[in-house]
């Protein structure tokens, strides 16, 4: 409550009118570029927000030229290009805030081909008919991942709802209460499976479920058992899950069991061994040890009916989720019409399909699809880099202004993949002798058209040279460091 309210209501009545504003040098150079209920929205929302000011009590009067430069703000960041290239110097691979994986130079080219012009999306040239648009990517998927048939929509959350709504949906499906996962912002799978119809079974506790947990679970309305792959977090110490290839027993036992209790000509329900694997590697990359991640091919072997993944993950292609199992499964996915409402577009169909490609020749995959290339390069074959990301700043910047050092560092896959494997890599460490790292890092990331992301580590800034991509970048970054060395000697 403001203190004294006479003086409030006094600078609450020297607010300007909307009209005024409008009439503000700074608002009339916006004119035609800009249009007229926008720029009037934008004065509403800069004088309301000085109004909420005065409410609060604010020190200061209401100041017309403050007002009108911010409504000028307000409404030029509608003329400002909002989804922008970002140079990623934050060592996180697939950093989800920043586009996950970066697509291979070829994913880009064969996007930019299908978007100029028309295509083959739903065209089959060999009978000159109307084709399917699942055909362009599901042999490749196939071939890839031993499966025997596939479905690509729009991501992953999209086909896990749509696999738990064929085929549990009115029936239950038994998931361990420890991969009862949240995987970031709002997917959560005890939503998906309300969602979607399915009652779900919770077995187990938190650290530990065995298989007796699920034998005890499965009745004859069981319709699935549920595997969640526990991406961005891990248990550790005194912890036990159940692997697929015992959810493959039990699935067995019972369907067996079921349809020798089915009556002559009746069909029992079968029972379904479902993975959302997450993170999808197709690739077992070695260098991770312990810590890599399953594949979907070794899912497939180990028995599980369906495995989904996402496509901008451990897959480094676009934003996709994929399905692989057998062809009666996928064929009952494609036939649902939430694979309508959630398929593809031609440029991520044409992105998806360029990287599936290139994994048709493992080492070509490794040095072209940068999530795999980064994830894979060791520290040394990352210190070059840092070595000319050190000297690039060290020539932009004029004497005395930073102290910089390579630096041995850890960078992260990101993606909720390989939470736990600390990835040894080179960053360039800057000390500030002029302004300061947090100060700078807010100006690379806030104030430039092409924003710089690093990170702070006990009062320097640190630029990791792993998820810098190319020499342009270099550039960019020493740039962006002698811009804001110059603002804050200014
Ligand atoms: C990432 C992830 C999802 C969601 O995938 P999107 O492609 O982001 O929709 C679902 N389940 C698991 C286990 C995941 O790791």
């Amino acid at each position: 409550m403001p203190r004294n309210p006479e003086r409030t209501r006094e600078r609450l009545r020297s607010l300007p009118q909307v009209e005024e504003v409008l009439h503000a040098p700074c608002m009339r150079a916006l004119e035609g570029r800009v249009p007229r209920h926008a720029a009037v929205q934008a004065v509403r929302d800069a004088v309301d927000a000085a109004r909420a000011s005065i409410l609060a009590g604010s020190a200061r009067p209401a100041d017309p030229d403050v007002i009108a430069h911010d409504a000028c703000s307000r409404a030029f960041a509608l003329t400002r290009r909002s989804l922008r290239r970002v140079v990623n110097a934050s060592g996180v691979i697939i950093h989800t805030n920043l586009g996950r994986s970066v697509l291979a130079p070829e994913a880009a080219r064969a996007v930019a081909e299908v978007a100029r012009g028309y295509s083959t999306l739903e065209y089959d040239t060999d009978s000159m008919a109307r084709g399917s648009r699942h055909a362009h990517c599901e042999k490749l998927i196939c071939a890839l991942t031993g499966a025997e048939a596939a479905i690509a929509v729009n991501n992953n959350a999209a086909a896990v709802m749509m696999v738990l709504s064929e085929f549990a949906a009115g029936h239950s499906a038994v998931v361990s209460r420890g991969e009862l996962v949240e995987i970031g912002g709002s997917f959560r799978i005890p939503d998906i499976m309300a969602l979607s119809n399915a009652a779900m079974a919770e077995v187990g506790t938190t650290n530990k479920t065995h298989a007796r947990d699920y034998a005890l679970a499965i009745d004859d309305d069981t319709a699935m058992l549920l595997k969640v792959h526990p991406s961005n977090y891990r248990l550790i110490g005194f912890t036990e899950s159940v692997p697929l290839s015992e959810l493959r027993a039990l699935a067995d036992a019972a369907n067996a069991a079921r349809r020798a209790g089915a009556d002559a000509g009746g069909q029992a329900l079968e029972m379904l061994v479902y993975e959302d694997q997450g993170s999808g590697a197709f690739a077992s990359l070695e260098c991770f040890g312990d810590y890599a991640e399953p594949t979907v091919a070794e899912s497939l072997r180990q028995g599980a009916d369906l495995v989904s993944f996402s496509g901008d993950k451990l897959l480094g292609g676009p934003q996709a989720g994929i399905v692989v199992g057998a062809k009666r499964h996928i064929d009952r996915l494609k036939a649902n019409p939430l694979a309508r409402a959630m398929r593809l577009d031609k440029l991520t169909l044409a992105a998806l399909e360029a990287t599936l490609r290139l994994y048709l020749d493992k080492e070509r995959a490794v040095r072209e699809i940068p999530t795999l290339r980064m994830l894979s390069e060791t520290a040394e074959d990352v210190r070059p880099r840092a070595v000319a990301l050190e000297q690039a700043i060290a020539a932009a910047l004029p004497e005395g202004a930073v102290r910089l050092e390579v630096v041995p560092e850890v960078s992260r896959a990101g993606g909720g993949a390989l939470p736990m494997c600390d990835i040894p890599t080179y960053a360039v460490r800057v000390e500030f002798l002029r302004g300061d790292a947090l100060s700078c890092e807010r100006y690379l990331a806030g104030e430039r058209d092409v924003p710089v992301i690093g990170r702070i580590r006990k009062d320097a800034l640190l630029l990791d040279a792993r998820t810098v991509l190319d020499a342009d970048e270099t550039s960019e970054i020493a740039r962006a460091l002698a811009e804001y060395v110059e603002r804050t000697h200014a």
